[in-house]
């Protein structure tokens, strides 16, 4: 049998914690599609936050209390930045600002941001490969009681508090994937969707015109697609997934989330806290695996990344 190749789908905290435990099975066979709706600009640099979560993640340096940026930074440039007069809420420590000044520099060479995010990664030495989902500007706006806001308007200096009413991905029709998104998901012998939040870090992915084609043609070769849920006990652990999926009218479930995925996936992996939602999820024609989903420390984001590896070889 020829060795696995996994893709797997990403956004920050969630899908980085799963990708580290594939990393640790598969090094260089793993490759990490993230989103690139929460993207922004800020202080002239592009930031690409469910980019470098992961790739601290899988560089073994993130903040762990956190989920952004990089253990034990400093901030002596964001504080002298307020000097300024610049906004500070969506705070970079001084290390993770270098990586944002490399990668401006790179794009202004004429890289793409597939290239220079590559660069930063061969970089930091990482076994795996991230990649864009897309390298053309896409946008999330969150409709609230307040009307639109952009997606770290919402996130980081609202602190996730308005209800979510709506969602838009502004740029996402005119967005293709990449080559290297494509190559990945051509050689891939099976597909994880990791557990990040499906309306605004999965869902942008899916939605990048001919992702979706280009997932159900892997299916049709053969290849399985497994996704892990990231609601245990129909709670988020962390951010506003949970809130969310109920304010735009889904269940906040694992098997809410099944229903979203459901032509898309063979395996669902839902935690033993939902053990009692699996025959409903096997009802809408999905295989299930219930098992430990908590993943705290490297030890059990490597024991779930191999459970889910050992449930999608062929039988
Ligand atoms: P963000 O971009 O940083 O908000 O992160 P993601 O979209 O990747 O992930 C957010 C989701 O990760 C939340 O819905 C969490 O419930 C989920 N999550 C975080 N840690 C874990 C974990 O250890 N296990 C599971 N199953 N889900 C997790
Ligand atoms: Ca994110």
């Amino acid at each position: 049998m020829p060795a696995p190749l996994i893709v797997a789908l990403a956004g920050g905290v969630g899908g980085a914690k799963l990708a580290e435990g594939l990393q640790a099975h598969l090094g260089a066979r793993l490759t990490v599609v993230v989103n690139t709706a929460d993207d922004c600009d800020r202080h002239g640099l592009r930031v690409m936050p469910d980019h470098d979560t992961v790739l601290y993640t899988l560089a073994g340096i993130e903040q762990a209390a956190l989920g952004w940026g990089i253990e034990g930074d400093t901030h002596a440039v964001m504080n002298q930045l307020g000097v300024y007069g610049e906004p500070t809420w969506f705070s970079l420590g001084d290390r993770d600002l270098a990586l944002h000044i490399a990668r401006a520099a790179a794009l202004r060479r004429g890289d793409r941001p597939t290239e220079a995010c590559l660069a930063a990664q061969r970089a930091l030495g990482l076994a795996a490969r991230i990649l864009p989902m897309t390298d053309s500007p896409v946008a999330t706006a969150v409709e609230t009681d307040d009307g639109w806001l952009e997606f770290q308007e919402y996130f980081v200096h609202r602190r996730q508090e308005p209800e979510v009413r709506g969602l838009r991905f502004d740029g996402l029709e005119a967005a293709r994937p990449t080559p290297e998104v494509a190559a990945a998901l051509e050689e891939a012998t099976a597909i994880v969707i990791g557990p990040s939040n499906p309306l605004v870090s999965i869902g942008p992915i899916l939605a990048v015109p001919r992702m979706r084609d280009r997932l159900a043609a892997a299916r049709g070769r053969g290849v399985p697609v497994a996704a892990v849920s990231p609601i245990i006990g129909g709670r988020a652990l962390k951010g506003p997934a949970d809130r969310m999926l109920a304010s735009l009218g889904h269940e906040s479930s694992a098997l809410g989330v099944a229903r979203l995925y459901a032509d898309l996936v063979d395996l669902f992996v839902l935690d033993d806290a939902d053990a009692e939602l699996a025959p409903e999820i096997e009802a809408l024609g999905l295989r299930t695996l219930v098992t430990d989903t908590v993943m705290g420390d490297d030890a059990s984001r490597a024991r779930l990344a191999g459970a889910v590896l050992e449930a999608l070889e062929p039988t």
